[in-house]
């Protein structure tokens, strides 16, 4: 069995996430003020269609795997996710390599997304090379909602914890957020919690840079 891992880093800074009693989590207040994070609760979603999907699959299938795996995190209570009406989209999905990074073909690192702090925050790479379905299961094939809610936890600003099994774990396929996942999202947008990034400091907000014309300014999670 091939072995699967996403990021490789940041294996140690998620785990303070990971501390808070999950039947807490619905006590906790929500900011939107924070910074590093998302300013707004209300996100929007697209699929890059320059990039394409892989073959065999449909546009119409993959965007509905996409829109569940969003709406999978509306369960925690912070954001709203819906697909953008136009060309613009807080979030773009698209099956190419991070800029600055190469395929790994099939294995090895699955998908990549940056942070809200980053240059390229709102972007969320899938490998091309993984061998992706739109199926929820599949023995030999990636099913998206395997894969891409990890990845919308990252870009919401959600660091890796150390137990196993989570959406937020360190080494998938995962599963769709559950309790312990919103949680740790509600902790990271509640007023005074501290924002790590994976160098541990505290980031602040960043002018975004549109894709295209960006500086490749380094890795983003996995
Ligand atoms: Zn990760």
């Amino acid at each position: 069995m091939k072995f699967r891992f996403l990021c490789l880093l940041l294996a140690i800074v998620g785990l303070s996430a990971c501390q808070y009693p999950s039947e807490e989590w619905r006590n906790l207040p929500v900011s939107l003020a924070k910074p590093g994070l998302w300013h707004q609760s209300h996100l929007t979603w697209r699929l890059d269609t320059l990039a394409g999907v892989p073959a065999g699959m449909l546009q119409a299938d993959v965007e509905r795997e996409v829109s569940k795996s969003f709406r999978s995190w509306e369960g925690a209570g912070v954001f709203r996710f819906d697909p953008s009406a136009g060309g613009k989209a807080d979030i773009v999905v698209g099956f190419k390599p991070m800029p600055g990074t190469v395929s790994d073909g099939p294995a090895g690192n699955v998908a990549r997304s940056a942070y809200p702090w980053s240059a390229h925050r709102g972007h969320i790479y899938l490998d091309p090379a993984e061998y992706w379905t739109t199926a929820s299961f599949s023995l030999f094939k990636e099913p998206i909602s395997d894969w891409l809610p990890h990845e919308i936890g990252h870009s919401m600003g959600l660091l890796h914890c150390r137990e196993p099994g989570q959406t937020m774990s360190e080494q998938g396929p995962y599963h769709l957020p559950d309790e312990f996942a919103f949680a740790m999202l509600r902790r990271l947008y509640c007023p005074g919690t501290l924002v790590l990034s994976e160098t541990g400091i505290v980031p602040t907000d960043p002018p975004r840079v549109v894709e295209g014309r960006a500086q490749a300014s380094g890795r983003g999670p996995g």
